[in-house]
This record gives structure tokens, sequence and C-alpha cells, in this order.
């Protein structure tokens, strides 16, 4: 029996440590497209970027570690170039890797802003970060195009170290499709509180350079100043791999369509994390694609294990949890944004809680620090608690401030 971990991140690094988990002793192959070994990706945005910042992006596990206590056979720097789903064979440039189940967890590469031009980067690898952070030594006047969560933390960064930063947004509410249009609002307030200018509803239409790279960002005929410029304009699956391999692909990004046991459709195909659309027995939202960290290791846990034993193969009904930290603030977010109703409440002392009401259950909460609170709802929303407890409990909490 072997078990192949397409993809050497997260998802891959937690299916191969339950796949031993589960007591299986089979050979492993792990093929990552990076020469890294898995690393953690949220610090990049965060932590990575100050300036008394780690020095270089540490692993999750050393090479030895996962070779000698998980039995780890590692095949990094080499992308899966194709999948032939009759023979069971992943295909790299050498020779194909045989296997018996498989998990595809290759996750998804940042979308780039059409260019490309010196001093544009986007924020996804550990490259990426050395790269943004050496400008921000550098003292950089940074735009940042999109207020999702990794170009605002990344103005969060930026502001840390008493620079000037622009984000650029096309909507005019940021984060309106993550969290819904009024805690969007609220978040924004975040950004002009600690001094990010925020330009919403304003599109770029170009760059100005000097000396072969980037001097400025036009918006609206207007050329904001800029010597570095992160684009966080989202993500798309890494997925070119599977072309006509009969794993289903969305239509809309290219990410593998499974159904709730995290099954791809060929025969002991799985797959699990950034790359994979699920449906969440928990909602009835359809396949869901969630590029969030607990997500991402939750499903390459589960998908290990269906691949190893197809037969036990369970639906996972677990509620989506993202967090994102900004200006000294921790946003945390829990269960589905798509609502009938979103209550904001700002308690007495500190911080915000947003409900999400779907018929008369709570579906979603997202709380702003407030992290005693987050799982408590997270519980409620995994037991469709009433709508009404759920708030009659966010009224104690604020009492309680
Ligand atoms: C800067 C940043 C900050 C983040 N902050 C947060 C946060 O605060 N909170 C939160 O909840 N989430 C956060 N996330 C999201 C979280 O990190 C991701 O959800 C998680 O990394 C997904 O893991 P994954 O293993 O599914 O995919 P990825 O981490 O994308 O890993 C996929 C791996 O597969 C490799 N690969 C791609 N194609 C191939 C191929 N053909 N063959 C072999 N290997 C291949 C890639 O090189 C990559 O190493 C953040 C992400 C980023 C980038």
């Amino acid at each position: 029996m072997t078990l192949v971990v397409a993809g050497a991140s997260l998802a891959g690094l937690r299916a191969v440590e339950s796949a031993r988990r589960t007591g299986y002793r089979g050979r492993i192959v792990l093929i990552g497209a990076e020469e890294h070994l898995p690393y953690d990706r949220p610090p990049l945005s965060k932590a990575f970027l100050d300036v008394a910042g780690p020095a270089r992006v540490e692993p999750f596990r050393s090479e030895a570690s996962l070779r000698d206590e998980l039995g780890v056979e590692l095949r990094l720097g080499t992308p899966a170039r194709g999948l032939d789903t009759g023979a069971r064979e992943v295909l790299l440039d050498d020779r194909p890797v045989p296997y018996d189940g498989l998990v595809i967890a290759t996750g998804a590469t940042a979308r780039p802003f059409p260019g490309p031009v010196p001093g544009v980067h986007t924020l996804r690898t550990a490259e990426d970060a050395m790269a943004v952070r050496a400008a921000l030594d550098r003292g950089a006047r940074a735009v940042v195009i999109g207020a999702g969560f990794i170009g605002a933390e990344v103005a969060s960064a930026t502001r840390k170290r008493g620079l000037p930063v622009t984000i650029v947004e096309a909507l005019d509410v940021p984060l309106a499709r993550s969290v819904g249009a009024s805690a969007g609002a609220a978040l924004a307030g975040l950004h002009r509180e600690a001094g990010t200018e925020l330009r919403l509803g304003a599109t770029v239409t170009g760059f100005e350079t000097r000396g072969g790279t980037v001097s400025g960002v036009v918006v609206a005929g207007e050329v904001l100043p800029a010597d570095l410029v992160v684009a966080g304009i989202g993500a798309a699956p890494a997925t070119g791999w599977l072309r006509d391999s009969g794993v289903r692909l969305h239509e809309r990004d290219g990410g593998v369509v499974c159904d709730a046991t995290l099954a791809a459709g060929p025969p002991g195909v799985y797959a699990a994390g950034d790359v994979a659309h699920v449906v969440n027995p928990l909602f009835d939202d359809g396949p869901m694609r969630a590029e969030h960290w607990t997500n991402a290791a939750e499903q390459g846990a589960a998908a290990a294990r269906h691949a190893l034993e197809p037969a036990s193969a369970r639906p996972l009904p677990s509620v989506p949890y993202f967090w994102s930290d900004w200006y000294g603030h921790r946003i945390q977010f829990v269960g589905s944004p798509r609502a009938d109703e979103v209550v904001v409440a700002v308690p007495a002392e500190a911080g915000l809680t947003a409900l999400y009401r779907r018929g008369d259950r709570l579906t979603g909460a997202l709380t702003v620090d407030r992290p005693k609170e987050i799982m408590k709802y997270r519980r409620r929303i995994a037991v469709a608690a009433p709508w009404g407890e759920a708030v009659e409990f966010a009224g104690t909490t604020r009492r309680a401030a």
C-alpha cells in the first residue's frame, strides 16, 4: 500500500501525520513544488514582517523528523505534472509515483496583478515574504491593492513600523463577501484608526516606474507614490496538473470539487485544504472552498484517513473558523457569512461582536478582541443553536464587559 500526498504544506503535512496516527505502516510519499519543508503561512503577513521578526521561515518539522519519525519519502522541489487515475500514478518530471490512496493538497497560488512590474508583489510564499520585508526594511512607502485579510495584515505591519500605507479596494465595503457588509464596514474603521488611508470603490489602472521599479500606483488618474506594492487580490487553486485527469474541477475557479467526505471522484483520490470545494453538512451553501488554516489542517487529516480506508469515509461536520490580526486587534470568524440578518454589537468595554442569523438559527459569528467568546459561538453553530439564545448570550457577555 502506498499513500501519496501531493502538496507539502499544511494540509499535506497534517495528512501524513494523521496517516501515521491511525497506525498505517505502509509507504508515504510527500510531493512538494517548493524546495522548502512544510512551513506555516499565517506568520508571513504578521510577525515575519516586523522589524524584529524571525530571521528566517522555520519549517513545522525538521527533515529528520519527517523522514525518521514519520517515515515519509520527501520529493521536494518536484511539482506533480499530471495524474493518471487509470494507472493510479502521479506524474513527475522523472518517474511516475504509483499510489493506492492519493491526497491532493496543492493549495492555491496568489493571483498576480497583471504586469509584471518590479516592486509589485504578492504574498503567499516564504520568498514573497522576504521580498516584502526587505522593502519595508528600506522604509518603503507602500500601497496595498485589495482590502482582504492579507492586504489588511500587510497594511498593519507597515503602520507598525510607522511607515505610510494606502489600501486601494475596488469594493465600496471591504470584506463584504467574507463577513458581510455591516461587519466589513466596522472592520474598515480599524484601518482608519491606525492611520492607514483607505480608498474604497477605487480601481488601480496602472503603475509608474522609475529606474526599472515601481514608483507610483495610478488610481482614477491620480498617482499614489509607492516603492512597495502588495497585491492581495485573491488566490487560485493550483490544479493545472489535474487537467484531463478525471478529477472534476470547479467551473469558476478550477478547484477540486469533492463530496462531503472529501472524495474527488476517481477511486482512492481525496482532496483537502485551499484546493478543495467541499459540501459542509452543517450549511446548505453547496460546495465551499475555504482558504483558512484550520480548514486545511482538519481536512488534510481526514483526507488521509479516508484515502487509506475509503469504507470509513464520513462527512466532516466542522464549523469553519479563521482569524486575522491587524493593528494589535484579533479578528475571529466562525460559521458562514451568508445570512438573512447580521446584528453588530459594540460591547461596553472593547471589541465587537457580530451575529449572523439564517432562519431561526445562529449560523455565523465575528468577534474583534473577544477571544474567549468565539469558540462558544462555534459550539452553538455546530448544534444549530436557536438565534434567540445566541443573542441573549451575546447580551450577557456585553454586560460582563
Ligand atoms: C500570508 C498568509 C497569511 C495567512 N493568514 C491566515 C490567518 O491569519 N488565518 C487563517 O485562518 N488562515 C490564514 N492563511 C491561510 C492559510 O495559510 C491557508 O489556508 C493554508 O496555508 C492552506 O494550506 P494548504 O496546504 O491547503 O495549501 P498551501 O498552503 O497553499 O500549500 C499548497 C502546497 O502545494 C504546493 N504545490 C502546488 N502545486 C503543486 C504541484 N503541482 N505539485 C506539488 N506541490 C504543489 C505549493 O507549492 C504549496 O507548498 C494565510 C495565508 C497566507 C498566504
